[in-house]
């Protein structure tokens, strides 16, 4: 019987491979622990009697990542390669995108297989189909990231959360299933890769390094503490924690998700498994795995999900029949970003995100609402929000910043509501509506003072 469940496996080529290694080209799901790609190759070359190796392809620059994020991620991987040592499996840090260096590093090796994990955003389905197609062997993409395989849940782009729900519930039995322990192959020679140098990476990447990076402790441990502290402290409350940003009530998890440092799966056993919880409980998987599992799906099936033309036809026409209305406050993106609105709450948030690199999830829907509401057009708003959104926030460029961005300017996933200036029927959201929520000045005061560090719950 398969160790990985064959669902969650596609056959991108097939091939003659060599007579080495199977290769676990790592990507998306930067991790050692509960890794169904890195499960699925050690499963492969178990059947092989061969060893298996991981690779990570550095890219010098990675659509707009700045220092932030690049070193949030390398302090992961830096531990990941640790924990892959202590189990006799290489881990071969190249420098430079997939398609330039991994058909050398396989073809070098005499690969016989080539796993990678499973990620629906534009540039890394190009990368997988450039790699396969030089790589002259078997090549395997495993959903490790989805705790339903976003390619069986649905063959289509969903309409909205209550369209995916049923469907994700459907095969959750079947897939919110135990991970099994990871080991190397047995009795195997396991060739010589170079120990990666960490500190050498920092000084090849091209990026930003303006953008300062945060104090919060990276990798999987600190994946793990964070998530053990939250299911034992904030699960119960989680529902009112949820919508008010004031309150340190949500899991923190966003940063480790993205960078794959933690399993949404082991997220999702966890809180399954808590012996309290009851409507957090349900409400943290809902935002976890339905609300997650439906961004995936909007990336996927929609190559437009950063663009306008990525919205409903409703949201499109609505948000063109009021290109013309009375704008009283327009700014530009440097105005943006530099928090120089005549809102107090808005700058607020911004200053959190610019300082910090996370927002609340309330916060960041009235923050991108507000763009629309003050940009000269929606595209210039839909523009802005994405690249303040990618530069700033630890856990930007991820198929839930993408759909959560578009939710708000252009009504993906959501429906007409009363038609108003500049929104036309994209769902409002203004101060009074915070103010009913939250206490607004708290929030003011708390975060324009100092930088507001993430830490651990
Ligand atoms: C304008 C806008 C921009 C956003 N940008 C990003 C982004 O760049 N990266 C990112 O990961 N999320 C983004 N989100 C979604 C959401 O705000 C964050 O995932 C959440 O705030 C992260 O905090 P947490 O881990 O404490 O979440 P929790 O409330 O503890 O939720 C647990 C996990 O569930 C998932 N989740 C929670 N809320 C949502 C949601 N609304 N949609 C999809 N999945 C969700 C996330 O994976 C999250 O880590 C954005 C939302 C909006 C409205």
């Amino acid at each position: 019987m398969n160790i990985v469940n064959p669902g969650r496996v596609r056959r991108v080529t097939d091939g003659v491979g060599g007579h080495g290694p199977v290769v676990y080209w790592m990507s998306r799901d930067q991790r050692a622990r509960d890794n169904w790609a890195l499960l699925h190759a050690r499963e492969r070359a178990q059947a092989r009697s061969v060893p298996v190796v991981v690779a990570f392809c550095l890219s010098q620059t990675f659509l707009g990542a700045t220092l932030r994020q690049y070193d949030f991620m390398l302090r992961g991987l830096r531990e990941t390669a640790g924990r892959l040592r202590a189990l006799n499996i290489p881990f071969a840090l190249l420098h430079g995108a997939a398609p330039e260096v991994l058909p050398s590093f396989l073809h070098d090796l005499r690969a016989s297989e080539l796993v990678t994990d499973f990620d629906p955003l534009r540039v890394k389905r190009g990368w997988l189909r450039e790699v396969a197609a030089a790589a002259g062997m078997p090549v395997h993409e495993v959903d490790a990231h989805n705790v339903v395989p976003a390619r069986l849940v649905s063959e289509r782009q969903e309409y909205a959360a209550r369209t995916i729900r049923p469907k994700i519930h459907r095969l959750l039995s079947e897939f919110l299933e135990p991970f099994p322990e990871l080991s190397q192959v047995s009795n195997v020679t396991v060739p010589y890769i170079a120990e990666p140098d960490f500190e050498e990476a920092l000084r090849w990447i091209r990026v930003d390094a303006t953008v300062a990076p945060v104090a919060l402790p990276a990798g999987e441990d600190a994946a793990e503490a964070r998530l053990l502290a939250f299911i034992a402290e904030g699960l119960s409350s989680y529902a009112e924690g949820h919508s008010d940003p004031n309150v340190d009530g949500t899991s923190g998890l966003s940063p480790y998700l993205h960078f794959g440092q933690l399993a949404p799966q082991r997220a999702a056993l966890a809180a399954a498994q808590a012996r309290h919880g009851g409507e957090g409980r349900e409400a943290f998987l809902e935002q976890l795995v339905v609300r997650r599992e439906l961004t995936d799906n909007f990336c996927l099936y929609n190559d437009d999900y950063d663009a306008l033309s990525g919205a409903p036809a409703w949201a499109l026409a609505t948000l063109d029949a009021h290109r013309a209305d009375p704008r009283p406050h327009v700014y530009t993106r440097e105005q943006f970003e530099a928090a120089r609105t005549h809102s107090p709450l808005w700058n607020a948030a911004q200053h959190e995100l610019v300082t910090s690199g996370t927002m609340h999830n309330y916060m960041r829907m009235y923050w991108a609402k507000k763009i629309l509401e003050w940009s000269a057009t929606p595209e210039d708003a839909l523009a802005t929000a994405l690249h303040l959104n990618d530069r700033y926030q630890l856990d930007g460029r991820d198929p839930n910043g993408y759909v959560g961005v578009i939710w708000s300017i252009a009504g993906v996933h959501d429906r007409p509501w009363k038609e108003r200036p500049v929104f036309g029927s994209i769902r409002y959201m203004n101060s009074n509506g915070c103010r009913r929520k939250f206490d607004v000045e708290a929030y003011i005061r708390a975060r324009s003072a100092a930088p507001r560090q993430l830490t651990l719950v």
